[in-house]
């Protein structure tokens, strides 16, 4: 996709502190981080959000689940503790639609739900 930020990392138009990459996969340091770790995990290929993952990207989805556990073990938070997360549309969050997985740690994480 022409004017997606994601895309433009994934292609190297737009730089990005790299935590993680495979074929499918890519995974970089959030540019404006909620926690001491907060990295983003996507897949290379464009899918605007959560509902758009059809059967054939859940090889892909795997990967980015065992691509997490990878990073988590790399930055230190696997013991601590972590979230991984989605954010879909607009009440969920989402301000980048370009499917992404928030991996987040290093510290306590507030509740989800107060
Ligand atoms: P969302 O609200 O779930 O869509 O999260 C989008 C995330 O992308 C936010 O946490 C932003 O800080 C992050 N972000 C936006 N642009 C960039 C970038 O160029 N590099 C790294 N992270 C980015």
């Amino acid at each position: 996709m022409e004017d997606c930020i994601f895309c433009k990392i994934v292609k190297g138009d737009i730089p990005s502190k790299k935590a993680f990459e495979n074929e499918h996969v890519l995974a970089f340091h959030d540019i404006n981080p909620g926690a001491p770790v907060h990295v983003l995990l996507i897949p290379k290929k464009h899918i605007p959000t959560m509902n758009d993952v059809t059967a054939e990207d859940l090889q892909v989805i795997g990967e980015i689940h065992a691509a997490a556990q990878q990073v988590a073990q790399e930055t230190g938070i696997a013991q601590s503790g972590y979230r991984l997360s989605n954010n879909c549309n607009k009440d969920g969050g989402q301000e980048v639609f370009h499917l992404h997985y928030h991996l987040m740690g290093g510290s306590k994480l507030g509740p989800l739900f107060a």
